[in-house]
């Protein structure tokens, strides 16, 4: 992704998990990794080369929903720290859990991460290949006194775990024989007992300070089929277990997570140095480190809300242009390369905060004026007629097609007597400081001539049904002494017997209040009612072929994107993505 990362480029800040990879790479901590050509399951990797990769990361979605504008923060995360070390990042699904998995939503994370620029190469992993050595690892524990079987009921377990100021007190069958506890699991895998009958827990410390460390549950009985095994299993790994063994397998060296996942460190641990005590794993082992999830307003970005809000039809699917999903986004016309320099922006802490909404659409507008084309559309039409221009008479106007880059080009955009023009352009009587079309004032139609407005024509309910203006033939922008005559409005517009009629989605935030849900408040009262406005705009003729996810700039109103599913060269749909300034700053 070498190519696409250049486009966000911003210098590199440090930040405290750069810190401790510096460090690491000083130390030379990780540098003794064996290497067995593709990392995965192996009993040992000494004796072979060193692993070409300097640090290894991983990106680890379970596949229960589509990916969000926090787990882009991850993503860029990740893969960025690996590209920046010469390293390599990861793709891992963490499909531990058969009843919520799907493939369907695999292959969303996958163009979602693909679409953000990132390439994991060959390393993509699922957990579920790695059930196999996950059931003989639990086996191995319960052999050494690690690991036992319990088959207390839920109810009994939950009590006697104890609080976070009681211990938890030890259960009946903690100290039964090894073998008794590896013949039940055998006969657990064998589908001889009942989901939630028994589970096997990792015998650890039921009085530890830290309830994570009171004998964790690390495999159940789930007769589920799963989306990858089917019907191989019907035990499976709990995820505090699975996950750092996944980490290990794979010979991650930097194991980053969101903070809720600090109090499982010390399990994180405890486990991947029982397995390397047996000789399971290798060292070095993975460390894990935290950071603060993204909090960004105006949305909702856990997966329960989501899930509501599609589900209850509030949005129109997953892929609704307001959902603060990465499908969402990518429909909505917010690029790859918007999302890496924001991730760079905010940056990574240990401290929980909120990033206002507006720090992100900040971050698509930069990469939007860059690169994306200008183009006029006129979004509340009125006519605008030239009296003394020729009906039938035609002429080529050039507008640039991006101000800051004329190797870019012009385009022609055809003038005529009758002209499309926001109805904002005009009033009868101005308030003080406007400066476009009034009766007696001159205005510049952008690239075209400076014309001289003459009134308009009501209807029986006193509405404007059209401006009248002449024009003043020696000023067309671009001619030798266009500029003799000053004015100070200066209006866009598009040819009536040129225009393209279509369908624009004005998109606005999804919620009208920062934190949605606040307190004890139902999040969905905080919908913002006019999160999408319909219209038929009129376009320059040039936009009428635009092909689905062409993005431009609307000269005056904002970043616009032919639709990805709706939109057609012929009939073209845009959607606004972002607007050319925040209209949300009280
Ligand atoms: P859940 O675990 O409740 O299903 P999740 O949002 O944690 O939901 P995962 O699929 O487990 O979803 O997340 C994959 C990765 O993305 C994890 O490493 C997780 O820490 C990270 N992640 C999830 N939400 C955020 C967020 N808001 N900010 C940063 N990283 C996040
Ligand atoms: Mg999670």
């Amino acid at each position: 992704m070498s190519e696409k990362r250049k486009g966000a480029a911003a210098p590199v800040v440090s930040n405290f998990i750069r810190n401790i990879i510096d460090g690491d790479l000083a130390s030379g901590k990780f540098a003794a990794r064996g290497w067995g050509g593709k990392p995965g399951p192996a009993k040992s990797h000494a004796n072979t080369p060193p692993d070409p990769a300097k640090i290894r990361t991983r990106f680890p979605p379970e596949p229960n929903g589509y990916l969000h504008f926090g787990h882009a923060k991850s993503i860029c995360l990740n893969f960025g720290l690996a590209h920046d070390y010469a390293g390599a990042c990861h793709m891992r699904f963490d499909d531990t859990n058969p009843e919520k998995e799907e493939q369907e939503y695999v292959d969303s994370i996958i163009q979602a991460v693909q679409w953000l620029g990132f390439d994991w190469r060959e390393n993509i992993y699922f957990a579920s290949d790695y059930f196999d050595f996950m059931y003989e690892a639990a086996q191995y524990l319960i052999a050494a006194g690690h690991a036992y079987v319990d088959q207390q009921s839920a109810e009994e377990m939950r009590k006697n775990r104890g609080t976070l100021t009681e211990p938890g007190k030890p259960g009946p069958w903690r100290d039964r024989p090894a073998a008794e506890s590896l013949k039940l699991f055998g006969e657990m895998r064998g589908g001889v007992h009942a989901d939630g009958s028994m589970v096997v827990r990792a015998k650890i410390d039921m009085a530890s300070p830290n309830i994570n460390l009171r004998d964790p549950a690390i495999y159940r009985i789930r007769k589920a089929t799963h989306h990858r095994t089917r019907d191989k299993w019907c035990v499976y790994p709990m995820y505090a277990y699975a996950h750092p063994i996944e980490d290990a397998l794979e010979r991650i060296t930097h194991s980053i997570c969101t903070l809720e996942f600090e109090d499982q460190r010390p399990f994180y641990d405890w486990l991947l140095l029982r397995l390397a005590e047996g000789g399971l794993l290798d060292k070095p082992l993975p460390q894990q480190i935290e950071f603060a999830r993204l909090n960004l307003t105006y949305v909702v970005l856990s997966k329960r809300k989501l899930i509501q809000l599609v589900n209850e039809k509030h949005v129109d699917g997953w892929d609704d242009p307001r959902l603060p999903t990465l499908v969402g986004a990518r429909r909505r016309g917010y690029t790859a390369e918007g999302f890496r320099l924001f991730t760079e922006r905010i940056g990574v802490s240990k401290a929980d905060s909120w990033i206002d909404f507006s720090v992100l659409e900040d971050c698509m507008r930069e990469n939007l004026n860059e690169a994306a084309p200008r183009r006029i559309a006129v979004l509340d039409p009125v006519k605008l007629i030239i009296d003394n221009y020729p009906a039938g008479q035609q002429e080529d106007c050039h507008a640039p097609n991006h101000p800051q880059k004329p190797d870019l080009g012009k385009r022609v955009v055809p003038l005529t007597r009758e002209l499309w023009i926001e109805r904002e352009d005009f009033v009868e009587t101005p308030p003080k400081g406007y400066f476009r079309l009034f009766p007696g004032n001159n205005v510049r139609l952008r690239y075209g001539y400076v014309v001289k407005c003459l009134g308009c024509d009501r209807d029986t309910q006193g509405n404007v049904t059209a401006v009248h203006c002449e024009y003043l033939p020696d000023t067309k922008s671009g001619t030798p002494g266009a500029d003799q005559v000053k004015v100070k409005g200066n209006i866009h517009w598009v040819s009536v017997a040129h225009a393209c009629a279509a369908e624009v989605r004005l998109y606005d935030r999804l919620f009208r209040t920062p934190h949605p849900g606040a307190g004890e408040r139902d999040f969905l009262l905080d919908l913002n009612p006019d999160s999408r406005k319909i219209i038929t705009a009129q376009l320059e003729p040039a936009l009428r072929d635009a092909k689905p996810q062409d993005r431009f700039q609307f000269e005056r109103h904002g970043y616009f994107v032919a639709d990805l599913r709706d939109s057609t060269p012929g009939v073209p749909k845009f959607n606004r993505a972002v607007t050319l300034r925040d209209s949300w700053q009280k």
